[in-house]
């Protein structure tokens, strides 16, 4: 009897392996299969269309509008750049593509944030790609550094969305992926707790560079990727730590931007 029971214990092992190991193609098929709705708009997806947000919810993003700060690139008017007094003197360049709080571009990332979406990133680092850079920073760019989320909320959410867009853009421009060069140091509160005042306080000192790869990084040109920027404190706080920990120059690339009072939205 014993052998019986050992032998079927064993079938169920092997077939649940086998699950295991479909489990990827099998949800391909599902998708294959299955109409997918619009994670921002949930209509269903036009047959001619792929990926996870429709056409029209693309078209609803606002960029910024032109022109903009070379620098910092915030869109400027008749006054001189604002946004440019909130970037440290170290960081050469600054880019986003589009505006949060209009159009559909807080929404997209509200769905790579928090639904777990991640193919969501790719059309999304397509974007961001699409943004031009002063010419410096396209030929010195050394490797994209996504901002790390804390251990807590990488557990909760199972996935770093920054991480996710870094992977994404890297190839994008031909430059690799420094996964590990940024930690966020213990205890650090997440941000969303805490008033803008708090922010800052909250941040400084939140980040940290392994010893392991301080070598690497001297004297290189690293591209701190984001999925938004909002206060700028969380980016200020990792390329200050990038900065004294050896890292020649730092720039700044986030899918979204949130708007200062007195911004032109629309162009
Ligand atoms: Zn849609
Ligand atoms: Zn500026």
């Amino acid at each position: 009897m014993g052998s019986v029971e050992e032998g079927s214990r064993a079938r169920l092992s092997f077939s649940s392996t086998v699950v295991e190991a479909l489990r990827p193609a099998l949800s391909a098929a599902a998708d294959l299969l299955l109409p997918v709705a619009c994670v921002v708009c949930d209509r269903l997806m036009p047959p001619e269309e792929s990926g996870i947000v429709c056409g029209h919810c693309w078209s609803r993003v606002r960029e910024l509008p032109h022109p903009r700060c070379q620098r910092c690139g915030h869109p400027i008017g008749k006054h001189s750049c604002r946004w440019c007094a909130a970037v440290p003197p170290f960081v050469r360049a600054a880019r986003s593509y589009c505006w949060m709080g209009t159009g559909t571009g807080e929404e997209i990332v509200y769905a790579l944030k928090y639904e777990g979406w991640r193919r969501v990133a790719e059309a999304v680092a397509l974007r961001m790609a699409r943004v031009s850079w002063l010419a410096d920073v396209e030929e010195e760019r050394t490797a994209v550094i996504p901002v790390p989320l804390s251990r807590s909320r990488l557990r909760e959410r199972g996935f770093n969305q920054s991480l996710l867009l870094a992977a994404a853009l890297a190839p994008l421009w031909n430059i690799p992926v420094w996964e590990d060069f940024l930690v966020r140091a213990v205890g650090a509160r997440s941000q969303t707790e805490l008033t803008p005042g708090e922010r800052l306080s909250n941040v400084a000192g939140a980040f940290a560079v392994p010893r392991s790869v301080v070598n690497s990084l001297r004297g290189a040109h690293v591209v701190i990727v984001d999925d938004v920027v909002t206060t700028g404190a969380t980016l200020r706080a990792c390329s200050s730590a990038l900065f004294a920990a050896g890292a020649r120059t730092i720039s700044y690339m986030t899918f979204g931007r949130a708007p200062s009072s007195g911004d032109r939205l629309i162009p």
